[in-house]
């Protein structure tokens, strides 16, 4: 069954989530508990969380998932930045636990030049920091590799996901793979990636796919996602992801723009459309 949906607002209460999705035809969600460019953290009313319960056990839209900030980072090496980013993660998770929302997707960070080796240790040792991963699962999701950001490869993902103590997940982004080098526009490449998937993370711990295309080439490491079928990775590159036996069961979430050329509907018919 295709499970599909988009980057959803929150504005007016959590669960407006579910009606904004309902609207855009989709069957499952991601949302920003909060202005993800601010450590400021309201969490929802009792009120708009009983709603919210009430609702996602009424409508058939799952997987919800929370984009955790893009301030978070994991990998830092600055003790107070390490300090927030494990709080505000312990706050999604915790939010997420109260609410029922399955998955906390985040981006494992930056190591701003003590390695990514260092890098790496400090994401392991920020998420063992964090308590309550048993309901909400903890997603980490492949970045492009800019900078001196971790977790490009899957091989790093798969130290990540041995080394914590809590079971966690991963999030494919389809234009980050691409851009960090694995070419998900062609029916080899796409082959390539999903048995490079399968000797290191496993494809069974895939739980989530972030279907973007690419407005940059393979390789760039830059992140600006495209409409689906409008980018690098093309129709047929996305035609052949949605479709392909091993990662059509996962739910796929868009987070591609919103302007002239199209909005989120748009993009949820094409990739209807495309699939077979
Ligand atoms: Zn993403
Ligand atoms: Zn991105």
């Amino acid at each position: 069954m295709l499970r599909v949906g988009v980057h959803v607002s929150i504005s007016g209460g959590i669960y407006r989530s579910f009606d904004r999705a309902k609207e855009l035809d989709c069957n499952c969600f991601q949302i920003f508990s909060h202005s993800p460019r601010s450590w400021k953290f309201n969490l929802p009313g009792n009120d708009d969380s009983e709603i919210f319960v009430e609702k996602s056990n009424k409508m058939d839209i799952e997987p919800l998932v929370i984009h955790g900030s893009y301030l978070v980072n994991l990998a830092t090496p600055k003790e107070g930045l390490r300090e927030r980013s494990i709080e505000s993660t312990q706050k999604e998770i915790e939010l997420s636990n109260e609410v029922g929302i399955d998955y906390v997707n985040i981006h494992p960070g930056a190591h701003t030049g003590i390695g990514e080796k260092q890098g790496l240790n400090n994401v392991v040792s920020s998420i063992n920091e964090i308590q309550g991963l048993d309901n909400t699962e903890l997603l980490i999701e492949n970045t492009s590799g800019s900078g001196t950001k971790v977790g490009y490869t899957f091989e790093q993902i798969e130290e990540l996901i041995e080394r914590v103590d809590a079971d966690i997940g991963v999030t494919l982004d389809t234009c980050h793979a691409y851009t960090a080098g694995y070419d998900l526009a062609t029916k080899e490449g796409l082959e390539k990636t999903i048995e490079n998937i399968e000797e290191t993370v496993g494809i069974d711990k895939i739980k989530l796919i972030h279907l973007n295309d690419s407005k940059n080439p393979l390789n760039s490491t830059k992140d600006h996602h495209e409409h689906i079928g409008l980018g690098e990775i093309g129709v047929s590159g996305m035609e052949r992801i949605i479709n392909h036996p091993k990662l059509r069961e996962i739910p796929f979430i868009l987070e591609t723009p919103v302007d002239e050329t199209r909005g989120d509907k748009e993009n949820i018919e094409v990739v209807k459309k495309i699939r077979n």
